[in-house]
């Protein structure tokens, strides 16, 4: 299975590559650029070439993660808006150029009354910047835990979006087991039932990614806390059952994970020992 971490880009691109390679890492995530800030970088194209390079030599599976401030749901029109597309361009850039799956973006916070508008961003957002994006690079859109705004928690959501806007076949999805939990779309004892859910609705067909976190906090709390894995609430048997699905085979599942108890790679090992077990 393709078990991997979120990796530091402070010495490049292609350092972070083999530095997730010989920690044994199947996949890794990392940030294009500054996580705090929507500027624009100017990055080493030979080093992301060679990180492109050195992941399909070796096997490895990689996805960018967006900066924080990154949020498709702002009013249209904006200049913060402008700001983040070019932003993101930056990014589908930076990873393409490096070779990786896609970009993965939270879903988005809308902070004005009605709901309904941030949907509406969103779409327009994404055909706007689709628009004038003709890499392999993907926009992947990560489920949230509801923590402040309870949009972009559930599948169908997720779903419609890529529906519904211009360029589905330049969106797919990236599954956060924390923020799923949190969120109380995965109960705990639903797993089974939300496997074939997203079967039904056609989400798990265009799944790239997933963000293998444990949680602090119970399911249904809206809380956003990563715990290390088998040591919060989700715990050893529901990481054990996720991993017994056949469609996490082919998948990067990457830890973005405190690593307050275990360090990540202690956490990859004990994954792959439950892999083991049956
Ligand atoms: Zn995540």
């Amino acid at each position: 299975m393709l078990f991997g971490s979120h990796v530091s880009i402070r010495h490049g691109y292609s350092y972070a590559a083999k530095a997730a390679h010989v920690a044994g890492c199947g996949s890794f995530q990392y940030f294009p650029k500054n996580p705090r800030s929507l500027s624009i970088k100017t990055f080493d194209a030979h080093d992301a070439m060679n990180c492109a390079d050195y992941c399909k030599a070796n096997g490895l599976l990689s996805i960018a993660h967006t900066p924080y401030p990154t949020n498709f749901a702002v009013d249209e029109g904006t200049e913060m808006a402008d700001k983040i597309m070019g932003s993101l361009l930056n990014d589908l850039e930076i990873a393409e150029a490096c070779g990786s799956i896609g970009v993965v973006v939270h879903f988005g916070v809308y902070k004005g009354k009605d709901p309904l508008k941030g949907y509406v961003n969103i779409i327009a957002f994404l055909n706007r910047v689709l628009r004038s994006w003709n890499g392999n690079t993907l926009v992947l859109i990560e489920n949230q835990a509801g923590q402040g705004t309870k949009i972009g928690i559930t599948l169908e959501e997720l779903v419609q979006i890529r529906k519904l806007a211009d360029y589905p076949e330049k969106i797919g999805f990236c599954f956060d087991t924390c923020h799923a939990f949190a969120s109380g779309l995965w109960t705990g004892e639903n797993w089974d039932e939300l496997v074939a859910r997203g079967e039904e609705i056609d989400y798990f067909s265009h799944l790239k990614a997933v963000h293998l976190n444990d949680s602090m906090f119970a399911s249904g709390s809206f809380r956003d806390r990563h715990a290390d894995v088998g040591q919060g609430y989700i715990g050893e048997r529901r990481i054990k059952k996720l991993l017994q699905t056949p469609l996490m085979k082919r998948l990067p599942l990457i830890l973005e994970t405190p690593g307050n108890i275990l360090s990540h790679s202690e956490q990859i090992a004990y994954l792959k020992r439950l892999c083991k077990e049956s």
